[in-house]
């Protein structure tokens, strides 16, 4: 799993930090991901977060087994 944050979008609600507190943070008005590649016990709750952005600025790729 691969989180992508677009700044261009984000305008600080800060929803996934809320949800996520160990995977997303607010640096000045901008989120910041903390865990990019998140462990498996945050992954749920990165999902979360990421659902929950009311501007979908957060993008999450699932890796892909080959
Ligand atoms: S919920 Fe979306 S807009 Fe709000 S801080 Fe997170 S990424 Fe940015």
């Amino acid at each position: 799993m691969h989180i992508k944050a677009d700044l261009g979008k984000c305008l600080a609600y800060a929803n996934c930090v809320a949800a996520a507190p160990d995977v997303y943070d607010l640096e000045g008005s901008f989120v910041k991901v903390l865990e990019p590649n998140p462990s498996p016990e945050h992954q749920a709750a990165a999902r979360r977060g990421a659902r929950q952005c009311p501007v979908k600025a957060l993008t999450i790729e699932e890796e892909t087994v080959k």
